[in-house]
């Protein structure tokens, strides 16, 4: 046959997303000096998109055609890509789309993930513009390697899916009460750490997890709700489950998904009248709720169901079972009233630092865990306990530069493996951060999900 242009292999189309106020607001200048230029070296075509406000980034992802591009690359720092790797999760097709490789060229404060993908690839630690060039001979090279992410949810029934960490206490302190000094770029941090050191705080909290060498754990039971109509079902509407579900304020709309037979109905169906219900078949359905909602909704949902003129219609029960709420099922996370499994471990402690982290690198150069790798399915359990000298704080961060701080043999700094965790804040203020992004403060809890995502790691 011909050789025809449709039989030589296409150039690889990226989507790069930019903010230009990541970092010290340099990032198009690194566009037009060094970034384009390479990439353009390598044959390969783009698309460049400046964000032009927080969560435009993951506003556009959900709205993408997968199969135009090859890849989409973050040009900013790690909360730049948070916003792309939650927005890719809230697809429907969240399955096949969060297996479209995801890069990411450090030109942000917070550059973790950049500092991570340069130490697997083997260079010498470097920061700032080093790092970036050989981010992006990385991305070049382009190949990709499976990244665990980490489904983290809140009490109040809130999922966000990270790929950096989750931190609390001196780490979450620095991060966020540093924004002030955002001009300064990654030094904002070393100015962050000498105010937090100056007055060192503690935080008394309670830290379950299930340890890696545990293995599988036991299947958590999400709760479910049937809602049987005993009649055929007639002139059963969305609205009156819905309203009870959003007024209460229990979960968002999308959480709540709509169940019949085997075939998922998504919340906006029920709007279409007539009901995409057949009234005519006997059919039952079943409102899936997140983990969290608590018993008080199967009551309401009862009374809401006869003040609705259908007591007899609606047989309300409770039963459990594993379901899909969005994203791959957190099952080894229990429901948030429910104790942790008897595999868990406990602890009650003051502590000056939790940090839940699942790369090599906190920081373009803090080697937080050096043993890290993007899809080893753990969560690498790291706590600083009250009680250590502020010189020896010190040294261990100091130590972490080369990821030496393990080798301190520092009675107050303790390291776990696992696979799931629940921390529950009993200081009543702070600050907690999931890859370095402020989410509400109280009970949290977390569990790795292996493989789940893509990364372009050269
Ligand atoms: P840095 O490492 O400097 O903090 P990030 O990539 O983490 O850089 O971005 C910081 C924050 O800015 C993130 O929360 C991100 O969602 C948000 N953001 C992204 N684009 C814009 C924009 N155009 N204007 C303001 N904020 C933005
Ligand atoms: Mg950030």
């Amino acid at each position: 046959p011909d050789i025809t242009p449709g039989l030589l292999p296409r150039p690889r189309r990226l989507l790069l997303l930019v903010n230009p106020y990541g970092g010290r607001g340099q990032a198009m200048h690194y566009c037009q000096t060094c970034i384009l230029p390479m990439i353009s070296e390598a044959d390969i075509t783009y698309n460049l998109i400046k964000t032009e406000r927080q969560n435009h980034a993951r506003e556009l992802v959900r709205d993408i055609i997968l199969s135009e591009w090859d890849g989409i690359v973050i040009i900013s720092g790690d909360g730049l890509l948070y916003e792309v790797i939650n927005g890719l999760m809230e697809r429907p097709d969240w399955e096949k789309a969060i297996k479209i490789p995801v890069g990411i060229l450090p030109c942000g404060s917070g550059n973790a993930l950049a500092g991570a993908v340069n130490f697997h690839a083997g260079f010498d630690q470097v920061v700032g513009e080093e790092l970036l060039l050989n981010c992006t001979f990385l991305l070049c090279r382009s190949s990709v390697s499976p990244m665990d992410l980490v489904s983290v949810t809140t009490a109040s029934g809130h999922r966000f899916f990270s790929f950096l960490g989750v931190a609390w206490g001196f780490v979450s302190d620095v991060d966020i009460e540093s924004e002030r000094f955002r001009h300064m770029g990654p030094a904002r941090f070393t100015l962050g750490v000498a105010l937090r050191l100056a007055s060192l705080r503690t935080y008394r909290g309670r830290l379950s997890y299930l340890p890696a060498e545990d293995g599988g754990g036991r299947r958590a039971m999400s709760r479910s709700i049937t809602l049987a109509p005993t009649n055929g079902g007639r002139g059963f509407h969305r609205s009156p489950l819905h309203r009870t579900v959003s007024d209460m304020g229990l979960c968002e709309e999308r959480s709540v998904l709509f169940k019949r037979s085997s075939a998922l109905v998504e919340p906006s169906d029920f709007e279409a009248s007539p009901s995409p219900f057949s009234p005519a078949s006997n059919f039952s359905f079943e409102a899936v709720l997140e983990e969290s909602a608590p018993p008080p909704l199967l009551t309401s949902l009862q009374r809401e169901a006869e003040t609705n003129g259908q007591p007899k219609q609606l047989a309300v029960s409770e039963s459990h079972h594993l379901v899909e709420v969005q994203g791959p099922p957190d099952d080894l996370l229990p429901a948030f009233d429910e104790p942790v499994p008897h595999n868990w471990v406990t602890i009650e402690a003051d502590f000056v630092l939790v940090l839940a982290i699942y790369q090599t690198h906190l920081g373009a150069d803090l080697l937080s865990a050096p043993f890290a790798r993007f899809d080893d399915g753990l969560i690498h359990l790291c706590c600083v306990r009250a009680g250590i000298s502020r010189a020896s704080l010190v040294r261990v961060l100091l130590a972490m530069e080369k990821g030496t701080h393990f080798e301190l043999d520092c009675p107050h700094l303790t390291y776990v493996p696992v696979r799931a965790f629940r921390l529950t804040p009993l200081t009543t203020k702070g600050i907690l951060t999931v890859d370095g992004e402020r989410v509400e403060y109280g009970p949290l809890q977390a569990q790795a999900h292996p493989h789940l995502a893509s990364l372009i790691t050269g």
